[in-house]
């Protein structure tokens, strides 16, 4: 199984997606992922890839995989590991044909890399708390240019 470094390219890649590099666990998600731990979300995400991305046909592929409210959820957008369109159009697995053992564990181990970078990566209250220091910072200026 390769460690996370196998997958710099790779993550240099979505990185450079807008739509990929947006997704990052949220407050909610990090505290689930540090309650359960590796073993408990590992075992999940094996569950999720079998149950709605393994299957040769999933009716409505593209919609299986929710935005938010499980790491491995997070981690499949990120990674583009969402449904069988992404999976075909970035890492080169044909749709309509059932995804061996192998294919599957590859893509939970990198599914488990992304949540390992991400819990390693300051907590979002960090960046809320950026995010509130420009938008206090933007009212400040406002309130200058109100005084005319
Ligand atoms: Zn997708």
């Amino acid at each position: 199984m390769p460690d996370a470094p196998a997958y710099g390219a790779l993550f240099d890649r979505l990185q450079r997606s807008a739509f990929r590099s947006r997704f990052h666990l949220g407050q909610q998600e990090r505290e689930y992922a540090l309650k359960q731990g590796a073993e408990v979300l590992r075992s999940h995400a094996e569950d999720f890839v079998r149950k709605r991305l393994a299957p040769a046909c999933i009716p409505g592929d593209g919609r299986q995989t929710p935005m938010r409210g499980h790491p491995v959820f997070v981690a499949q957008h990120a990674c583009a590991c969402c449904c069988r369109s992404c999976l075909a159009k970035w890492h080169g697995i044909p749709a309509g044909r059932e995804l061996s053992q192998e294919q599957q564990d590859s893509i939970v181990s990198l599914l488990m890399a992304w949540i390992g970078n991400e819990m390693s990566m300051p907590a979002p209250a960090a960046r809320q708390d950026r995010a509130r220091r420009r938008k206090a910072a933007e009212a400040f200026q406002l309130s200058l240019l109100d005084g005319d």
